[in-house]
């Protein structure tokens, strides 16, 4: 896998490593309006509906800006504002989503477990049984905040079975891990052009379900983040309403014929798995503890439970791996002190190896004999 020789490794959640191919893909102008472009956003958008497995049933609606604009753009559109939600909350994107909500003056409960506890099946029937003003369950996929793996087929027949509507941030899941819009049912899914589908960033888009979209006009509280009039609009004449990422757009068509050479989906989540293997290993033999086991841990990113021998600073750490070409990611946990260390983007077997042999360096040079966490 190549790179200029000075770029950093990102071993983070995005914007991550990408491939000569597809930077090498904005290497032109493009005109928003003239028909190569139209083309090329067209395409884009059928590989992204067909990656859910939705081309019978929902419709693919992109908007500018980074995941939060296309998460933000999706709640205010989908939710009307007599609705409310049920937020599942374990890590900061789910309480981002709230945050949304309240912005947006739509009504919401939250149910909220720790950031190492996926939410109880057993109470969101019970909550939708109880509350039958729940229009919507909003859920996270994959919560990147520790890399959990939320349980989004069964809180989609739970949803399902109780006929609301549901809304998956899908970001840091969407073309790793299985997302089937026969299997799985939702109104909406969101992710973004520099995650998983290892595209550069700058645009957000939404999976919607197209029964549900239709009946969605005048619900958004804000113009440039309506995916209804987007939609309408980009129906009518193939254009985005205001200035498009045309870059972004045609580099992230690079990384979708990339995505398909790999074998799509099975292809994407095969090697990240193979990399958080060798991460996962390689640190355990080091004395490091991950914050999950093995059964709730996405191959999206690892968080490690911070060591406590004395001679460990994780900024040293930090800065000796930067120096070595590899960029790790402080960690956002709440309940205990954490790095984290991401195996998605345009990485494979020598990259994975190569930040292990980094990190033994580094280790080293700093008097850390072990990596074991105080609990
Ligand atoms: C990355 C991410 C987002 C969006 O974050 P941005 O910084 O706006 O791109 C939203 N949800 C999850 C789960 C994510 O991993």
């Amino acid at each position: 896998m190549t790179t200029s020789p000075q770029d950093p490794w990102l071993l983070t959640p995005g914007p991550l490593t990408t491939s000569m191919q597809t930077k090498q893909a904005m290497l032109h102008d493009w005109g928003s309006r003239d028909a190569v472009f139209i083309a090329t956003n067209r395409r884009m958008l059928d590989r992204l509906v067909a990656i859910a497995g939705a081309e019978e049933t929902h419709v693919c609606v992109p908007v500018q800006g980074s995941g939060t604009f296309a998460v933000e753009a999706t709640l205010g559109t989908m939710i009307p504002r007599d609705g409310k939600a049920l937020v599942l909350i374990n890590g900061a994107y789910g309480t981002r989503m709230a945050k949304i909500l309240e912005y947006a003056g739509r009504a919401f409960v939250t149910m909220e477990t720790p950031e190492d506890t996926p939410p109880g099946l057993d109470e969101i029937d019970a909550v939708l049984k109880a509350d039958t003003d729940i229009s919507h369950v909003v859920a996270v996929y994959c919560e990147t905040t520790s890399g959990i793996l939320n349980p989004i087929a069964e809180i989609a027949r739970i949803t399902a079975e109780h006929g609301r509507g549901l809304i998956i941030d899908a970001m840091s899941a969407f073309g790793a891990l299985p997302l089937n819009a026969a299997e799985v049912p939702f109104d909406a899914m969101m992710a973004s052009s520099n995650k998983c589908l290892e595209g550069v960033p700058g645009m957000g888009f939404a999976i919607l379900r197209r029964g549900a979209l239709e009946g969605c006009q005048g619900n958004a509280h804000a113009l440039s983040l309506d995916l209804y009039e987007q939609w309408t609009a980009m129906e009518a004449n193939g254009q985005w309403r205001f200035t498009p990422p045309t870059h972004v757009i045609c580099a992230f068509d690079a990384a979708l014929d990339q995505f398909d050479a790999e074998g799509g989906q099975p292809g994407r989540f095969a090697r990240y798995t193979a990399n958080c293997r060798i991460i996962v290993d390689g640190m355990r033999a080091l004395g490091f503890k991950t914050l999950l086991p093995d059964n709730m841990q996405a191959p999206i990113i690892i968080t490690f439970k911070m060591p406590i021998d004395p001679a460990f600073d994780f900024q040293t750490f930090y800065d000796a791996l930067g120096k070595r070409g590899f960029l790790i990611y402080p960690g956002k946990l709440t309940v205990a002190p954490s790095f984290r260390i991401g195996c998605i983007g345009h990485l494979g077997e020598t990259e994975m190896r190569g930040a292990l042999e980094a990190i033994k360096v580094t280790l080293a040079e700093m008097g850390v004999t072990n990596g074991a966490p105080a609990t």
